[in-house]
């Protein structure tokens, strides 16, 4: 154990100012172990306003998420599942204690055919339950739906919130050009705060933490080619009466998620592989068709209101006078799952914990990941000896 770098904190470099790359910086930093740095081409702060500018979306999914929690991982992915538990807790946890969080306890509702019906894994972990009887169930087509406690967040506003904090307890954001390696973000380095920290020793004077996302198939000492984008359309409508979020996934996957002030955000597509940038209009009227179905209160219905053929046309010309913008998103899917592994840069003998490719799920598995990389990142810097061998990582 390397006792100087608990005294001394030891130079962070997080590549990357989406939430994965915030909350990451804020546990290491939060540790008092660590001096961090952020390094990204886009950050959430000074200003909130550039996170919706189209040109950013492509490097940048955080700003453009729903966003809720809706646990994601499948029945045998029990360290994903762990991971989203924790975050829950953890979002509930901020929301209690920080209204200004933009989070806030809402009941979820999940809609499905019974014939595709498998209970997701969090049933059974998390409170507020209940299988909804069938006489009061949305429209036709849908024979389960389960209600449940959960959390919703504005996205864009959480994660400047989270960088706020990570600033107030000493962290530092840094705006870069596109970087073309990880070894370029070490010109970032914080200086150590005691000479017995260097960048000789042993590769723990700096650790690098990758949390580039999408940018991770084009950095050139990472080129993950399992790195694509999974394309997302959203439409924001003002909906005070909405306050829940509903997900259904039926023949397809729409959902509607209240963002607590007031507007909503209706989804969706998963487009994998697809970088266009346009939204398409029959996309927009298949989405307020559907959301519109499963959620009545949009347009200030009640609940009990079913859309019908002879209705339909009307609420949704009243749902799109509500539409205040759209937008389209890159979700960092990652063929085989996130990576969270130990490694080394390709110059000097730097370690780097890389911590990308979340996919659909980067917000609601985001602390759970965080203090999985600050694990390794431990294991860096604890090391006596280097990380070993070039290629040998070491995974969670
Ligand atoms: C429509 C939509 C809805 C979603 N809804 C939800 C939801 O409800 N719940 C949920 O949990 N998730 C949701 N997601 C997914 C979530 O948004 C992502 O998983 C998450 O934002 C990924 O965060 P990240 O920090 O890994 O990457 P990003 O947010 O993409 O951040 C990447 C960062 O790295 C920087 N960077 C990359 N390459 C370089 C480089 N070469 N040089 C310098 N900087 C670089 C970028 O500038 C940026 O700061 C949604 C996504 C979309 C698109």
């Amino acid at each position: 154990m390397n006792t100087n770098a608990k005294q001394h904190q030891t130079p962070i470099i997080v590549v990357g100012a989406g939430i994965v790359g915030i909350t990451t910086a804020y546990v290491l930093q939060a540790s008092g172990k660590y001096a961090v740095t952020v390094v990204a081409e886009y950050l959430p702060l000074p200003t909130l306003s550039d996170a919706y500018t189209t040109s950013a979306a492509p490097a940048w999914a955080s700003p453009f998420a729903g966003g809720n929690w809706h646990g994601y991982a499948k029945l045998d992915q029990t360290d994903l599942q762990q991971k989203e538990l924790f975050t829950l807790h953890m979002l509930q946890k901020l929301c209690d204690l920080y209204p200004d969080s933009s989070i806030k306890r809402v009941k979820g509702y999940e809609y499905r055919k019974a014939a595709d019906y498998i209970e997701p894994y969090f049933i059974r972990h998390i409170s507020g339950v209940r299988y909804i009887p069938t006489s009061e169930l949305p429209p036709q087509g849908i024979d389960v739906g389960v209600e449940f406690d959960t959390v919703v967040f504005n996205a864009p506003e959480y994660l400047a919130w989270l960088a706020r904090k990570f600033v107030a307890i000493g962290g530092v954001l840094r705006q870069s050009t596109r970087l073309s390696s990880l070894s370029d973000a070490l010109k970032y380095a914080p200086t150590p705060s005691s000479p017995s920290s260097n960048e000789n020793n042993n590769g723990a004077g700096v650790v690098v933490v990758n949390c580039t996302g999408l940018g991770s198939r084009y950095l050139v000492d990472v080129a993950d080619a399992a790195v694509t984008p999974a394309r997302g359309h959203v439409v924001l409508v003002r909906s005070p009466e909405c306050q829940d979020v509903t997900v259904s996934d039926e023949s397809e996957w729409f959902y509607v998620i209240p963002r607590g002030n007031g507007t909503v955000i209706l989804g969706g597509t998963y487009d994998i592989g697809n970088w266009s940038q346009t939204t398409n209009p029959d996309t927009t009227t298949r989405i307020l068709q559907n959301t519109i179905r499963l959620c009545p209160q949009l347009i200030g219905e009640p609940a009990t209101s079913h859309t019908t053929a002879q209705n339909i046309d009307d609420r949704v010309a009243k749902l799109r006078e509500r539409i205040v913008s759209e937008h389209v998103g890159f979700r960092p899917m990652r063929v085989g799952g996130v990576r969270l592994e130990l490694s080394q840069l390709d110059v000097g003998n730097v370690p780097v914990v890389h911590n990308y490719g979340h996919g659909g799920y980067g917000y609601q598995s985001s602390w759970g990941y965080a203090y999985g990389a600050m694990r390794l990142v431990d294991q860096a810097v604890n090391s006596s000896c280097s990380v070993g061998p070039k290629h040998t990582q070491s995974k969670l």
